[in-house]
C-alpha cells in the first residue's frame, strides 16, 4: 500500500509490525454497558436529530468535514431493529448527497468499525475536491497527519449539510448546532 500514489508515507525505512498473538476473550469495548457509554449521555448534543437519530461534527480533523451518525438508543449495528436499519440507509445516502453537493467536496467515504465503541456510529468522510492523494483507503489516515482544517469552514459546511438534511428527510435542528470533540479511537 506505501507504493500506492496514494499513501501517507514513503516506502523506504518503514517496517510492518510484528503479529502480536490474539487476546481472548477480547477486552470490552467503551459502553458495552449503556449506564457507561458516553453516546447515550451526549444524546442531546448534535447539529441535526429526529426522534431516533443524531448528527454531530467531529471537530479538530484534517478532511474537510467528518460528520457522525448515531441511534439516540443504545444499540450496535448488529442488533438495530429492522425499522431503524432501513432508516439508517435512507439517512445514510441522504448525508452522502448533502456533503458531496458542498461546493470543494468530491466524495463522502462512510465508515463503520465499532471496534472501539460499543454503540453504533457511523463516519462520513469529505474527500476534497482535486485532492488526488487523498483518495480511497488511506484518507482516515491522511486525516490525522494533515493540519487541522479551518474549524470555521467546517462548522458552516456542517450546517449547510444539517439544513439539507432537514429538509430531505425532515428533523430538525438544535437551537445552537453544538460539535462534539473527538472520541475514542475507534
Ligand atoms: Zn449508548
Amino acid at each position: 500500500m506505501t507504493g500506492w500514489s496514494i499513501s501517507p508515507f514513503e516506502a523506504d525505512g518503514l517496517r510492518v509490525s510484528p503479529l502480536r498473538p490474539p487476546v481472548l476473550p477480547e477486552p470490552p469495548r467503551h459502553g458495552e454497558d449503556p449506564a457507561d457509554c458516553q453516546s447515550c449521555r451526549d444524546r442531546d448534543e448534535g447539529i441535526w436529530f429526529n426522534d431516533r437519530w443524531r448528527l454531530t461534527r467531529i471537530a479538530g480533523v484534517g478532511v474537510p468535514l467528518v460528520l457522525m451518525l448515531h441511534p439516540l438508543e443504545h444499540h450496535d449495528m448488529a442488533d438495530l431493529p429492522d425499522e431503524l436499519a432501513a432508516e439508517l440507509g435512507v439517512l445514510s445516502t441522504h448525508i452522502v448527497r448533502h456533503v458531496q453537493a458542498l461546493p470543494h467536496v468530491s466524495r463522502a467515504h462512510v465508515y463503520r468499525i465499532g471496534d472501539g465503541g460499543a454503540h453504533l456510529h457511523i463516519w462520513f468522510f469529505a474527500r476534497p475536491e482535486g485532492q488526488a492523494q487523498l483518495y480511497g483507503s488511506w484518507l482516515p489516515v491522511w486525516d490525522d497527519l494533515l493540519p487541522e482544517y479551518p474549524a470555521d469552514v467546517a462548522e458552516a459546511d456542517a450546517a449547510v449539510v444539517a439544513d439539507a438534511l432537514v429538509a430531505s428527510a425532515g428533523g430538525r435542528r438544535p437551537a445552537a448546532a453544538a460539535s462534539l470533540p473527538l472520541p475514542i479511537a475507534d
